[in-house]
């Protein structure tokens, strides 16, 4: 069975007093109805990981480098997470796809990286709304997920968790329906078919886009719908805490 993972992608929001605040209070809330984690800045991690310590919350970073380590001014390389405590990181976030040029070539690189390091990977996926009005979402999908299908086997699959996250959703407080959201997840989850039906099954899908406490018990309660990826909710603790109890 799969269990539900709450995931917040803080985005580039935070200070040291937010950080602490913000987790201390999740940590006091014992969360056990299902799995949390947070993904801080990078230069809050070290902070988060010391407020998370011994807690069941686990902490992510936002990205990770394409290379291990070297000459690369401005990067975080993958062991460097892990050295600071990360068990996740996002990957292929659709705002980094956008605004830094992500392809599904870095996407790949950067998984890799993350496997090495033994960190999971959170593999961002989703469809822009020109892409949904032409009817193309599928073949984007399909298209962003073709590369890690065919170049990762199973056993490193068990380190990776997916988040599809509609572009048109994100930060509009449009949210899919649970009934687009189900459709899609099942669709990811049939691609995942190819490396067997232990992957496909095994596999956690996250909903990403405009997830509140309001709307995320009726998303979570679809069939192949593992938890959430929320930015702007996790922000604030009682909306978040709200979204983990839904
Ligand atoms: P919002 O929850 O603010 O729409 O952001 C979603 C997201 O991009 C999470 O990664």
């Amino acid at each position: 069975m799969r269990r539900l993972l709450v995931a917040g992608n803080w985005k580039m929001n935070a200070s040291v007093a937010m950080t602490q605040s913000l987790l201390s209070e999740l940590r006091a809330a014992q969360i056990d109805q299902c799995d949390v984690a947070v993904f801080p800045p990078f230069p809050y991690l070290t902070q988060a990981a010391q407020l998370l310590s011994g807690s069941a919350v686990a902490l992510g970073a936002q990205n990770c480098a394409t290379e291990e380590s070297g000459a690369f001014t401005g990067e975080v390389a993958a062991p460097m997470l892990a050295d600071v405590g990360c068990a996740m990181a996002l990957v292929g976030h659709s705002e980094r796809r956008t605004f830094y040029g992500e392809t599904d070539e870095t996407v790949l690189a950067k998984t890799r990286q993350l496997l090495a390091s033994k960190v999971t990977a959170v593999v961002c996926i989703g469809e822009t709304l020109a892409e949904r009005q032409a009817g193309q979402e599928e073949v984007v999908v399909a298209q962003q997920l073709k590369l890690l299908l065919e170049q990762l086997n199973a056993q490193q699959w068990q380190h990776i968790i997916l988040a599809y996250e509609p572009v048109w959703a994100i930060g509009t407080g449009e949210t899919a329906t649970p009934e687009q959201a189900q459709a899609m997840h099942a669709f990811i989850r049939a691609q995942l078919q190819i490396l067997g039906a232990d992957v496909a099954q095994a596999t956690r899908i996250l909903y990403g886009g405009s997830v509140k406490a309001a709307n995320a018990a009726e998303l979570f309660s679809q069939p192949d719908i593992d938890g959430g990826l929320v930015g702007g909710a996790s922000l604030d603790a009682a909306e978040f805490l709200g979204i983990c109890r839904a």
